[in-house]
């Protein structure tokens, strides 16, 4: 695609936001029968699945932790989420994305529960329109409660950035690709504590303190979405 010769034309983003505007976000907990737990997340025309597996015995053996358990995440996105096919299979960018769900997960997870177990977290993205790392984490953090692991809360991510030089909340891909910052962000809300910050791009320091503000504030309604999604999910097991 073009670059858009603008892309906030009186305020209002292209697709018609406002720059504080979150997509649109609908969370389903418990959606694959086959796994312990899973959760299907949008966000606009992002789409994202979670399935966890666990905690169970870890294989290989020797990845066996003596007194954890050992989270593992594995972010995928399928050759046909993306205008570009992508190559099936593991890249650069799949890895990384990977780690660093992973070390935004962890923190709320009791692992020294589980000794010399795994708990496997496989994020599959189906359709992509950028912040697909932070909707993986939304519903990995849905997925792993919907599978009754102990948790000392949910995690919830958003990114934000600046894009014609307005801080903007939640980009889509060509607001990623033609601003000039993105700044995913994970936040464990309860403790307010950030468990993922990355940034590409820059800020300047009051930039960063308000787009951090906009990413806090919208984490707030996430999270409201991931623990509704729970409820509903709750209330139809009761149901039988
Ligand atoms: N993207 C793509 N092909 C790729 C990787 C990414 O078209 O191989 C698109 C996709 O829409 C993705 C966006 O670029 O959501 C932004 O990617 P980024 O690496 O910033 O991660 P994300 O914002 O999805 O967390």
């Amino acid at each position: 695609m073009e670059k858009p010769e603008k892309l906030i034309v009186d305020g209002k983003r292209l697709d018609g936001r406002a720059p504080d505007e979150l997509r649109p976000l609908k969370i389903e907990a418990g959606v694959l029968k086959r796994a312990d737990g899973s959760a299907y997340v949008e966000l606009g025309a992002n789409k994202v699945l979670a399935a966890v597996y666990g905690p169970r015995e870890m294989h290989p053996r020797h990845e066996q932790q003596p007194d954890i358990a050992v989270l593992r995440c594995r972010y995928a996105m399928a050759p046909f989420s993306v205008e570009e096919r992508k190559r099936p299979g593991p890249d650069r960018r799949s890895v990384e994305i990977s780690k660093v769900t992973r070390e935004a997960i962890e923190p709320v997870l009791f692992l020294e529960l589980y000794p010399r177990s795994v708990i496997d977290v496989f994020i599959e993205v189906l359709q992509a329109d950028a912040g697909t790392r932070t909707a993986g984490i939304n519903a990995a953090a849905v997925a792993l409660a919907d599978a009754g692991v102990p948790m000392r809360d949910l995690v919830s991510a958003v990114a934000v950035g600046k894009v014609d030089g307005t801080i903007v909340l939640d980009l889509t891909k060509e607001e990623d690709q033609w601003g000039t910052t993105d700044m995913p962000v994970a936040i464990v809300p309860r403790k307010k504590m950030i468990t993922l910050l990355q940034m590409d791009g820059h800020f300047t320091g009051a930039e960063f303190k308000q787009a951090l503000d906009l990413a806090f504030n919208a984490c707030e309604r996430i999270y409201e979405a991931q623990r509704q999604a729970l409820r509903e999910r709750y209330a139809i097991k009761q149901g039988g």
